[in-house]
């Protein structure tokens, strides 16, 4: 039998893996179980300085992802000497991933384009794991697809349980119990749940609180700080278009076409007659600096070097804005966030290229393992790696 902590991007994968193989596996969630498509009501967001976000609930985080999909750290993966050349490949496959086709890029998008490409910085359009034929239009992502159109970690879970998986909701993972340097099991409440394999994957800013009670090694957070600036665009319509269809790299920003509701409220603040439809807007994501902590308390900082890639992300963002239709006097930002926290449990410090911990049969198989920032998408690289992981232990 293997226990499974967390049924996020990485913890789904280990478990479907290891199901489809045959193995026993009992799968422990914090969270509820989903009910409906409104997953929006288990964002269990972290002010850290820059707010963190993220959901507990079966399925973790994957539940309100804009379906993005690229293959981030690779090559650094690989210099690790971690090649996932076919993990990739099986996840890409696993999760449908695809461009879209043109009906689903809406008119804002097109025009955010169209404006890109006339200022010498072209579009690509965004690989996505969203079913094209279930897709309604309708913007909400990032709140629970309403039509499970977009691939999430329930999924796997689903599958998993097909095959025998055992899947524990409202069980916190509380301690890891070991002795004489070999995980033997779990503790959540009073309740002890005992085996030799035990792969932890809690998410990044769960994991390593875990590890820490055991006295393994933790590392610095990054999160992928963001900032989405938008202007004035009369029925511009963004806030019904997929998010995010398309990117393009400028200056180690990653920019891409984004609504956000702040940005009404800025906007009417300010004094313009905003709803909306009328706003035109775009994410400027960066790969930030690992200067956050987790321990009791989580923080985030933003350090000069964030600042000045952000600023140069955030103007170039502007200037595509504005050639696109949106007001100059009217640019507003809205609040740093990050949604891709991870590090904290990397590779070299917390485990090794195996993803393995110092405590024998103890694995971690989420975005805390990972190396650097990924500056983009990272849930395909974590499924790859839940794969690889997996992989090891029916090895
Ligand atoms: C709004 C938003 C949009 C995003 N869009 C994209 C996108 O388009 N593409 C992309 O690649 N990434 C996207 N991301 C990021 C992506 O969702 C995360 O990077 C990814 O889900 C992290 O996977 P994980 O396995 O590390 O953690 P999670 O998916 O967060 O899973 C962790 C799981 O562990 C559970 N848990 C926590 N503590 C415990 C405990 N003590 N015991 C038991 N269970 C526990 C949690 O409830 C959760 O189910 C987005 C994130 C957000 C917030």
């Amino acid at each position: 039998m293997v226990i499974v902590i967390g049924s996020g991007a990485g913890g789904a994968t280990v478990a479907r893996e290891l199901a489809l193989k045959g193995a026993e596996v009992t799968l422990l969630e914090r969270g509820p179980r989903p009910s409906d498509g409104h997953a929006s009501r288990y964002y269990a967001n972290v002010d850290a300085g820059v707010k963190i976000l993220r959901t507990l609930c079966l399925g973790g985080t994957t539940l309100v992802s804009t379906g993005n999909a690229m293959r981030c750290l690779e090559e650094e993966l690989r210099s690790l000497g971690i090649d996932l050349t076919r993990e990739f490949a099986e996840a890409e496959r696993d999760l449908g991933v695809r461009i879209l086709p043109d009906s689903l890029y809406g008119p804002a998008t097109r025009r955010l384009m169209e404006a890109a490409a006339t200022m010498g910085t072209p579009m690509k359009k965004m690989p996505k794991f969203i079913d094209h034929g279930r897709c309604r239009l309708d913007g909400q992502c990032a709140f629970g697809c309403p039509t499970n159109a977009r691939w999430s970690a329930l999924w796997f879970v689903e599958e998993a349980e097909e095959h025998g998986c055992r899947t524990c909701c409202g069980t916190p993972a509380e301690e890891i119990l070991v002795s004489s340097g070999q995980v033997r099991g779990v503790r959540s409440g009073s309740r002890h749940i005992l085996d030799d394999e035990v792969v932890l994957a809690a998410g990044a800013l769960e994991t390593p609180r875990l590890l820490q009670g055991i006295d393994i090694p933790t590392a610095p957070l990054f999160i992928d700080t963001f900032v989405t600036i938008g202007g004035f665009c009369p029925a511009a319509g963004l806030h019904t278009e997929i998010p995010m269809n398309a990117y393009l790299h400028h200056d180690g920003t990653l920019v891409m076409p984004h609504y956000s509701r702040q940005l009404v409220d800025l906007l009417v603040e300010r004094g313009w007659p905003a709803t909306a439809s009328d706003v035109l807007s775009m994410m400027v994501k960066i790969r930030d600096d690992d200067a956050g902590e987790v321990g009791d308390t989580i923080s985030k900082a933003v350090t000069p070097r964030d600042a000045g890639t952000l600023s140069a992300g955030a103007a170039h963002a502007g200037a595509i804005l504005v050639e696109a239709g949106a007001d100059p006097r009217s640019l507003v930002a809205a609040s740093l966030r990050g949604t891709h926290p991870g590090g904290t449990a990397r590779i070299g410090v917390a485990v090794d290229t195996y993803l393995q911990t110092p405590v024998e049969g103890l694995y971690v198989a989420d975005a805390s393992v990972l190396p650097g920032a990924p500056g983009g998408p990272p849930i395909l690289t974590i499924v790859a790696l839940g794969k690889y992981v997996a992989r090891r232990i029916l090895e």
